[in-house]
């Protein structure tokens, strides 16, 4: 695809991730790997105005376009597209469950074996840091390493995937966990969890026949 036909994907991830309830006002961002950097959501833009020619390219080096600017989240966009070479897309938001989880400052344990979902037996949760900070990507891409979806403390979720589609449905499998793992927890029960034995046969059938997603 060329420029303007990933930033019009970029826009219509937007306004799918606003239709799965998955945005909170103008919260989201979404990136693709594009040359040396990425392409990015610009700051502050609701989605329905947002044309192609307001994404904005910003390099391997955080340079970006005059004129524009970035959504303020970009330096962990492209702290996971260090992080992790096979990722080409990168979807954040501030969804109901993965935030509310998130101000616990708890990964979301094997409660489901689709926790596998990010490529490890939990969904981590990374340390709190101001947002638009060098301090939360680098956060972010230590632990987007662990696995391929994380929990922001006290802020919300990142998902990525090798392309806009997959980092989407990724992000709305992880707001489904987290919305059974928030109801469990208000319940005071103990909750019972799968064993790594069990987890690591989930992970060995997920790595052999993958996951099947609608492109
Ligand atoms: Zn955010």
């Amino acid at each position: 695809m060329n420029r303007q036909e990933l930033s019009q994907k970029i826009i219509d991830t937007c306004l799918e991730m606003t239709r799965l309830g998955l945005n909170q006002g103008t919260a989201g961002n979404v990136s693709v790997r594009y040359k040396d950097g990425m392409l990015i959501t610009p700051t502050g833009m609701p989605y329905h105005l947002m044309k192609p020619e307001n994404i904005v390219y910003v390099d391997g080096k955080g340079k970006y376009e005059e004129n524009k600017l970035p959504s303020s989240e970009w330096q962990f966009h492209l702290a996971v597209y260090q992080a992790r070479p096979e990722a080409n897309a990168v979807v954040h938001n501030h969804s109901i469950n993965c935030a509310g989880l998130s101000i616990l400052e708890k990964p979301i344990p094997a409660i489901h074996y689709m926790v596998a979902v990010g490529g490890t037996d939990h969904i981590p949760c990374v340390p709190y840091a101001t947002f638009g900070t060098h301090e939360l990507a680098s956060y972010v891409g230590e632990g987007i390493k662990e696995s391929k979806a994380i929990l922001l403390s006290h802020h919300g979720l990142i998902a990525c995937g090798e392309n806009l589609d997959k980092a989407l449905w990724l992000a709305q499998e992880v707001e489904v966990l987290a919305s059974w793992y928030l109801k469990l927890l208000s319940t005071g029960l103990e909750i019972p969890l799968l064993s790594k034995e069990q987890m690591n046969v989930v992970l060995g059938k997920f790595h052999t026949y993958g996951l099947r997603i609608e492109e």
